[in-house]
């Protein structure tokens, strides 16, 4: 999961999305309909930690984790809501989904 590089207190990606609505507004759209740009974009985003206020870039957290963010909010409709800036999906928990499940599979495929 996404720590932040300074103080290693857990990050919460829909609030890290939200600060980058809130910088990019309209661009941010376009951003997400393509994968390379939004992820360049990240790398060179400065984020704001909300536990101890020190900015760092996104090229400070787990790549992986944001191609992944990346595909969540382009697979389910209505992810984002636009007029107030807001992440609707749970990006954490989706994101522990995602690599329990992937566990799981590697656990099963290694029984056969
Ligand atoms: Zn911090």
């Amino acid at each position: 999961m996404a720590k932040c590089p300074l103080c290693g207190k857990p990050l919460d990606w829909g609030e890290l999305i939200e600060q980058m609505i809130g910088e990019k507004g309209s661009e941010m759209r376009e951003l997400l309909s393509d994968r390379e740009r939004f992820l360049s974009a990240f790398r060179g985003f400065t984020f704001k930690c909300p536990h101890c206020g020190e900015e760092f870039y996104g090229r400070n957290l787990p790549e992986k984790e944001a191609e992944k963010v990346f595909e969540l909010l382009n697979e389910f409709n209505g992810s984002i809501d636009w007029e107030n800036g807001k992440v609707r999906l749970r990006l954490n928990s989706l994101l522990a989904l995602d690599t329990m499940l992937e566990k799981w599979d590697e656990k099963v495929k290694g029984k056969r």
